[in-house]
């Protein structure tokens, strides 16, 4: 096992079979079920509101992982499971059984054409932060050098667009 660590975010909004709170738990069981990888944390499963053109609420959760993948390898093994549990390629943030996003990597920053670490949205997401910082809250952000408790409470504290803009 080598000492590479990840963390990984887990959602489902979509029932085939199970409800999505299960589903998450069956990804969970599957994806460090294996001996190429290990489950070092977990978080609750929370439930969350749709992002973009999803209609149904989501079950979301975030679990650390050690392996020896490369950030390569570990989102092919990811894109396999979600095939595996019926996830068909559809549009961007629509309705899915099962979405695992590779939200942290223990090398730090990683991009190419079909891989970006850390998400580039993660941030900005309740739904990632929320369930992270029950797991790495001092995990430190490549990008803003922010732990994830500080990228949490400045997420809550984010003022909503509209009440941000001046009154004339
Ligand atoms: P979002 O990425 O905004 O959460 P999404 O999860 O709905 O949207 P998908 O359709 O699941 O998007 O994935 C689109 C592509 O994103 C994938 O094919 C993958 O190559 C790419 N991708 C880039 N960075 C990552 C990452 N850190 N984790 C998972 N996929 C990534
Ligand atoms: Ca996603
Ligand atoms: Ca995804």
């Amino acid at each position: 096992m080598g000492e590479t660590s990840y963390a990984i975010g887990l959602g489902s909004n979509r029932y085939r079979g199970r409800s999505p709170r299960a589903t998450v738990e069956a990804a969970i069981e599957a994806l460090t079920g294996t001996a190429d990888v290990a489950l070092v944390a977990r978080s609750p499963i929370v439930d969350t509101a749709p992002l973009g053109p999803g209609s149904r609420r989501y079950a979301n959760a975030a679990i650390l992982i050690e392996t020896a993948f490369s950030p390569s390898e570990l989102l092919q093994a990811t894109q396999a499971l979600e095939r595996s549990f019926g996830r068909r390629r559809t549009r961007r943030w629509g309705d899915r059984i099962l979405d695992l996003d590779i939200l942290l990597w223990s090398g730090g920053c990683w991009g190419d054409a079909g891989l970006v670490i850390p998400h580039p949205e993660f941030r900005q997401r309740s739904f990632a932060l929320g369930p992270l910082v029950a797991i790495a809250p001092a995990w430190i952000d490549p990008v803003t050098g922010l732990s994830i408790r500080q990228l949490e409470t400045r997420q809550n504290r984010a003022i909503p667009v509209d009440r941000a803009s001046p009154h004339p």
